[in-house]
């Protein structure tokens, strides 16, 4: 594939030198517009054109990460390399931008407030009254600034829907801000839906007329409207919305609906989306844009050669969101492999009812991916066995690298009773032989991490990027294509390397192991078309234009697979 451009440099124009821009998005009519993803692709737009990006979120949930959120109500939680756990938006961001997303890159309301109300206690604020104007505005103002002077553009993204009670402060802070910094630094992208009428034949300009009214009553004036629509906008829609919202009419850009996101780029290109962003700062004459690595993944999209079948075997399939990462690696290995891959989703309790075979035959290949919590454990550990024994390539992600080691141990190493410490600490009670244990301290960079089973919830996980050592000779160091790897982690519970000597002699070998050599980071079966168990998380670092090694591997075995089945 090809090699994505390298944005470490920055284009400085104009009378911002040493400055950002700035790019506020935000949403009106209704939520779930796809505003993650028209930033994430105008960020592409704006590397395309030499200029470097950093994409932020500002979420106005009152919790304070979304690390304890639900997956089935919030989709998957996204780990940054020093650790965050963010909305999977900045998953979005980092797919398109190639730009790592660090922990200043999301915050939330929640996490606002803790840190005003913090600084209250300790007697920052020298016994002033705390408000929500200076306040909470000030510090969401500093969170925006972070780190503005290393990029040419920053985009914040603002969750929600104007007009929502909890958005409010940050509508205000970025009101605020764009007062705050020169004339021209910044400017206000608003998303809107333009639904179509089919009695009256028309799209419908009118709710998007009324959410840019709500975000004029908080003093904002949105410089570019995105509108999401089924159908093109005719002329005669564009120059109403120009002409009532007050923008430009070539600042009103269409969002049709795609069949893939990673159109995004080049149909908001086709467009105008960059064009008007740069025109709305005042950055002429444009750089040209070099798009060849979008046209190259929509090559790939376009023309497959094959189709694959892979069923993930989870608890969270009734919201794809929530293994969001990992359908999107899978598509991404489908690319390197210019095969289609069709997911699908299967809940892993049915196999504590049911028969394996007929739901997972068929299949090219097999995932279970990350988890927590006992239920459905037996069923996904009745898939690996079957992946297993019937040699199906199989992928281990996190839970799914514990269900695999669960699983040999009992079928191959006689541990009949062997399961994971994170099941008995559920339910109260003693029933299991902990292969997989609670991990009390580890060693991050050169100092140790402790931390007691009642530590707080969130606080408890090993998270983030760490390093492991691949076994020279390994399949894994086949695929990596060398033996020093850093991936990004976020579980509590681990494999006991006392089991390892009884799971290598029986195949399972751990041929991944945390600097220390005490942690498993990495078990594969050798005499098997494709076995392999991560304790991370692979499809963190997946990106359309660079497949992480292990998912385009994984679909070339399906690939392989499919030409047997
Ligand atoms: N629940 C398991 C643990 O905490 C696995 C976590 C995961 O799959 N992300 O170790």
């Amino acid at each position: 594939m090809m090699d994505w451009p390298k944005h470490g440099h920055t284009i400085r124009t104009g009378d911002f030198s040493g400055m950002a821009r700035f790019v506020f998005i935000t949403g009106g009519v209704v939520s779930s517009l796809g505003k993650g993803l028209a930033s994430a692709a105008l960020g592409a737009l704006l590397q395309a054109r030499g200029f470097s990006v950093r994409l932020r979120k500002l979420d106005p949930y009152l919790n304070v990460d979304p690390g304890t959120m639900s997956p089935f109500e919030h989709g998957e939680v996204f780990v940054t390399d020093d650790g965050a756990e963010t909305d999977l938006d900045l998953g979005h961001y980092e797919r398109f931008t190639g730009v790592p997303a660090t922990k200043t890159d999301s915050i939330s309301s929640g996490r606002i407030y803790t840190t005003v109300l913090e600084k209250e206690r300790r007697g920052d604020y020298l016994g002033k009254t705390i408000q929500v104007i200076p306040h909470v505005t000030n510090e969401i103002k500093d969170f925006i600034s972070i780190g503005e002077d290393d990029v040419d553009f920053m985009l914040c993204e603002i969750g929600g829907t104007v007009g929502d009670i909890e958005g409010l402060p940050f509508f205000e802070a970025i009101r605020q801000f764009g007062q705050d910094k020169k004339r021209g630094q910044c400017i206000f992208m608003q998303l809107t839906l333009l639904p179509y009428m089919k009695a009256a034949g028309e799209l419908k300009t009118k709710p998007t007329q009324h959410s840019v009214k709500e975000l004029r009553s908080i003093g904002i004036a949105p410089d570019i409207l995105v509108c999401r629509s089924e159908r093109p906008i005719p002329a005669k829609e564009r120059e109403k919305l120009a002409l009532f919202c007050n923008v430009r009419p070539d600042s009103v850009i269409a969002a049709q609906d795609l069949s893939s996101i990673y159109r995004a780029p080049l149909a908001y290109h086709r467009e105008g989306l960059d064009q008007a962003v740069l025109d709305a700062f005042g950055i002429s004459p444009a750089p040209k844009p070099d798009l060849r690595v979008w046209d190259d993944v929509a090559d790939r999209i376009n023309n497959p050669e094959g189709h694959v079948k892979v069923a993930i075997v989870g608890k969270y399939t009734q919201l794809e969101d929530a293994y969001k990462s990992i359908a999107e690696a899978l598509t991404h290995g489908g690319m390197a492999n210019r095969v289609k891959v069709s997911i699908e989703w299967v809940d892993a309790e049915i196999f504590e009812r049911e028969d394996v075979a007929p739901h997972l035959e068929g299949f090219h290949a097999i995932l279970v991916p990350g988890g927590f919590g006992e239920r459905g454990t037996e069923g996904k550990i009745k898939a690996v066995e079957f992946a297993r024994t019937q040699k199906i390539p199989y992928l281990g992600i996190c839970l799914g690298m514990q269900m695999a080691v669960i699983e040999a141990a009992r079928n191959l190493a006689d541990l009949g009773d062997a399961g994971s410490e994170e099941f008995d600490h559920e339910s109260g009670k003693r029933r299991f032989t902990p292969v997989v244990y609670h991990l009390k301290e580890w060693v991050q960079g050169n100092h140790k991490v402790e931390r007691k089973l009642g530590d707080n919830k969130g606080g408890t996980m090993r998270l983030g990027a760490y390093d492991a050592v691949l076994a020279a000779g390994s399949r894994v160091a086949e695929i990596y294509g060398t033996t020093a790897i850093e991936e990004r982690h976020r579980h509590r519970y681990e494999v006991d390397i006392k089991y390892r000597e009884a799971l290598e002699a029986k195949g399972l070998i751990f041929s991944g192991m945390s600097p220390d050599g005490r942690l498993p980071e990495i078990v594969e079966i050798k005499d098997h078309p494709w076995f392999i168990g991560v304790q991370f998380h692979p499809e963190l670092k997946s990106k359309p234009f660079a497949p992480h090694p292990l998912f385009r591997d994984f679909v070339r075995a399906a690939k392989d697979n499919s030409r047997l089945v």
